[in-house]
């Protein structure tokens, strides 16, 4: 992990505002070498049917291993690649690497396995967005229905013309597009009937509220349950992310979510893991290697 204002003496669990800033400033350089320098690399979450148990997603996450700061999480690289522009080359690399890798899988049986990309605001409104997309599925064979783009509500709110614009380009070449972290941003429930979209990711806060007597789950309940209702009117998927527990699991199928996310399941896997996975084995039990439970 990294360490911050050692050097000047300053306490690492309290960092000074010069450490932050020269931490920031750190990382904000290490960062534009990243990709050059081969340090980073993608990881995939499964994405469960929660009745059968049957993986219908994966997530690509992105990874940064420095050779000195060790893994560096998205939560600290991405807001600062983010404020430089530096994510969206980086974003564009994800979307070909996970697309190659989708399209290799599909030689270990899946043929209908998502992929799906998280994609940062700043890198959707590229003019050029769709056209990286596009090439992005051209030069990987996969087929357009096979992605699925994860985008957060303030990207999608953010210039709402513009957005309608992309997504249905996006919709047009068969691509899927999802909210991810859905009802932590400050958008209206009833943009979600105007905009071309598929999928809705529950915010894993609501599901951490779930099954937590002492948290009074009555609201995130009470969010589920409408959000379900809305995601069903409208046919579209529902996914809720970060399930850890078998309550947590319970509640969500009974309130009627179809699709689930969390280290209950799998945590984030290396391409090879996820491989192995998929990999059909000879041996009759071969089905449950695709299945969770
Ligand atoms: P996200 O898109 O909401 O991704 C889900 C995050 O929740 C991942 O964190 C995942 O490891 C974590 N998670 C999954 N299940 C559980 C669980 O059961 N419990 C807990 N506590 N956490 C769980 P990660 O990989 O650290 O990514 C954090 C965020 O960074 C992502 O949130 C996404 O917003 C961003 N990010 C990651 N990769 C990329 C990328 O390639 N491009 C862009 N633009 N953003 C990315
Ligand atoms: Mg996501
Ligand atoms: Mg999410
Ligand atoms: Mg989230």
């Amino acid at each position: 992990h990294i360490k911050t204002g050692t050097k000047n003496g300053v306490r690492r669990f309290e960092p000074s505002l010069d450490a932050e800033i020269e931490r920031h400033k750190v990382i904000e350089r290490e960062f534009q070498f990243a990709l050059d320098r081969e340090q980073l690399h993608l990881v995939f979450q499964p994405i469960y049917v929660l009745d059968s148990g049957e993986m219908r997603k994966v997530e690509a996450l992105l990874r940064w291993t420095h050779p000195v700061f060790g893994s560096v999480p998205p939560a600290v690289f991405i807001p600062i690649a983010e404020a430089n522009s530096h994510i969206v080359s980086v974003g564009q690399w994800v979307l070909q690497e996970a697309c190659r890798q989708a399209q290799q899988w599909r030689t270990f049986n899946h043929a209908s396995l998502i992929v799906t990309v998280n994609v940062s605001p700043l890198q959707f409104a590229q003019p050029s967005f769709v056209d990286v997309v596009r090439e992005a599925l051209y030069k990987s064979g996969l087929s357009p229905e096979l992605l699925e783009l994860e985008l957060t509500e303030g990207a999608v709110m953010h210039s709402l013309q513009a957005v309608q614009q992309t997504l249905t380009d996006l919709k047009r070449l068969g691509v899927k597009v999802a909210i991810d972290d859905f009802g932590t941003g400050y958008s209206s429930l009833s943009y979600l009937k105007d905009l071309p979209i598929s999928c809705i990711k529950i915010d894993r806060s609501f599901v951490a509220d779930l099954g937590m007597p002492r948290h009074a789950p009555q609201f995130a309940l009470a969010l589920v349950e409408a959000i379900v209702g809305i995601a069903r009117t409208l046919d579209l998927d529902i996914v809720a992310e970060g399930i850890e527990t078998p309550a947590q699991q319970s509640m969500l199928k009974d309130l009627g979510c179809d699709l689930g996310q969390g280290f209950l399941y799998s945590r984030p896997l290396s391409a090879v893991e996820l491989q192995r996975l998929l990999q059909p084995l000879t041996s009759p039990s071969s089905s449950r290697s695709q299945r969770y439970n």
